[in-house]
């Protein structure tokens, strides 16, 4: 019998570090400390905030199948995941039935060198691009001018962005952090010919926006896109958007590039119907959005006459490879678990580090770029970023257990690192409550914390090696005496007897009492 040597079994790659968008250069909590310093930007974020929130609840409840869509919208994802690999390959099948041609890109490196070819072939020195998660994460713009190509984005935040020569903050709302004088200042500073005399005024700032894109889409012969959605039944693409510069892009050029993470894949036509629902609603808080571009290949004589499809993985295959974490791939980006989260809103998204931040940053960074690339890897600390009080889960319409998931990332972390005093301490506790008798000691033990309080009722201050949680939070005074030992008291016993008979007479029909 002959053999064949198929190579050593090993993990699939992560995205590469250095390359791209994917790690900060701070852990969460310093970066987080950073940008709480800065009173504008919590401004900023909590009334942006605060209005896309009521708005997304506001459209979420006109619906009485809400709860079904995400539920559908859950299974759908679970299905893609699940048939991965040969969905793909019919996508590929499909786009290159059309006329398109299709590229794989292990990594940041190789979409970005592959694109650079492909703009290259043009002879164009220029691109526009429809704002894209995927361009982003893998550094695209700066890559391209590396290679002396100029890329132009033309969603109205993301070139406010890209003018003041910042980072996003917010998976929709990339220049969440900037109020309109500051984007007033930006425009007078770096748009060629604008108006000396502009204000803040929004309508003359996105006319004046308009008016320096308006010369983009007409001259330049090149788009990058990426893709909300790819098609496998069909090889349909498409991008959703609020703006029409997407619409402009797509159409306009003779070349569309789109680069498109492989977990946007869906199985069929007939699943746009669920997302085209559930996107809107869950980030803009709006009941459809103005512009939803679909193309299929090419159509000779209209709209761009060569198109390229670059699947990236850079880390999907290792996230798909996590049992618990896969679930992350879920995401359709849509931004409403940034909107909920509390940490969020006091920190804004520069404090993850990432292209991706929020609760939906915390479990996908770590998953696709991996945790320990170097010494301190910032993006080991990103699933401690978040209080797990569940909004998160709330909001998202796929159904991703974002808390499980971060509670999940810190047992790994914590199993990997085998932290010495936090894996003591935690066999302590465990070693305590499964003993009832040596629990009622250490409760009672607990209550000379009552001396350290002040005379609010609260610890400030605690002695190493439990400091490191007082530095940043109050701690209530242990109670004077037990849940049991009131349990037990006759006070106790007077407060359970009155809440049953007040029970009872709840539960008693009107015309009974
Ligand atoms: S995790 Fe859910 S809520 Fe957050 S961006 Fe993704 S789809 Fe939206």
């Amino acid at each position: 019998m002959s053999s064949t040597f198929l190579g050593m079994p090993a993990r699939p790659p992560r995205s590469p570090y250095g390359e791209g968008h994917l790690r900060g250069d701070q852990a969460f909590p310093q970066a987080a400390a950073r940008e709480l310093g800065n009173r504008q930007l919590r401004d900023n974020l909590h009334k942006a905030t605060r209005t896309i929130r009521a708005k997304r609840l506001a459209v979420t409840a006109e619906l009485p199948d809400w709860e079904e869509l995400r539920s559908a919208g859950a299974a759908l994802k679970n299905e893609a995941m699940s048939r991965l690999p040969e969905l793909l390959e019919q996508l590929e099948a499909k786009v290159t039935e059309a006329g398109g041609t299709v590229h794989w890109a292990r990594d940041a490196a190789e979409a970005n060198a592959l694109v650079a070819e492909l703009v290259a072939a043009t002879g164009s020195r220029e691109v526009i691009k429809v704002k894209s998660m995927a361009t982003q994460e893998i550094g695209l713009n700066e890559y391209l001018e590396s290679q002396g190509v100029t890329a132009h984005e033309t969603d109205l935040a993301e070139l406010i962005v890209q003018l003041a020569d910042d980072r996003p903050s917010h998976i929709l709302v990339p220049a969440i952090h900037r109020n309109r004088e500051e984007i007033r200042r930006i425009f007078l500073e770096r748009i060629p010919g604008v108006d000396p005399d502009l204000t803040s005024v929004p309508a003359e700032l996105a006319a004046a926006a308009r008016a320096y894109l308006r010369e983009k889409f007409m001259t330049v012969p090149v788009a990058v896109s990426g893709a909300n959605f790819g098609i496998a039944e069909t090889g349909t693409l498409s991008v959703v958007e609020s703006e029409g510069n997407g619409r402009m892009c797509l159409t306009l050029p003779k070349t569309l590039i789109t680069v498109m993470g492989i977990e946007k894949v869906l199985p069929r036509y007939a699943d746009l119907e669920v997302f085209l629902q559930l996107l809107p609603r869950s980030s803009t808080g709006e009941r459809m959005n103005p512009y939803t571009t679909l193309w299929t290949g090419v159509t000779p004589g209209d709209g761009p006459q060569e198109f390229h499809l670059v699947l990236l993985d850079n880390g999907r295959t290792a996230a798909l490879a996590d049992a618990v974490g896969r679930e992350a791939l879920n995401c359709i980006r849509c931004s409403a678990c940034l909107n909920v989260c509390p940490v969020y809103e006091r920190v804004g998204g520069h404090a993850y580090g990432s292209t991706y931040p929020g609760p939906i940053g915390a479990v996908l960074t770590p998953q696709l770029a991996g945790t320990h690339a170097a010494k301190d890897d910032p993006n080991a600390s990103l699933p401690y970023a978040s209080t797990l009080c569940g909004a998160c889960y709330d909001a998202c319409p796929v159904k991703i257990d974002i808390p499980s998931l971060l509670v999940e990332l810190r047992h790994q972390t914590t199993e990997r690192t085998g932290r010495g005093a936090e894996q003591l301490a935690m066999k302590a506790v465990a070693a305590v409550m499964g003993r009832p008798k040596l629990y009622r000691a250490a409760q009672k033990a607990a209550a000379i914390g009552r001396i350290a309080a002040g005379r609010d009722g609260t610890i400030s201050r605690l002695p190493p090696p439990l400091s490191g949680w007082s530095e940043s939070r109050d701690t209530p005074a242990p109670p004077r005496r037990t849940f049991r030992d009131w349990y037990a008291s006759e006070e106790g016993r007077r407060a359970l007897a009155a809440a049953a008979e007040h029970q009872d007479l709840d539960e008693t029909p009107e015309g009974e009492r």
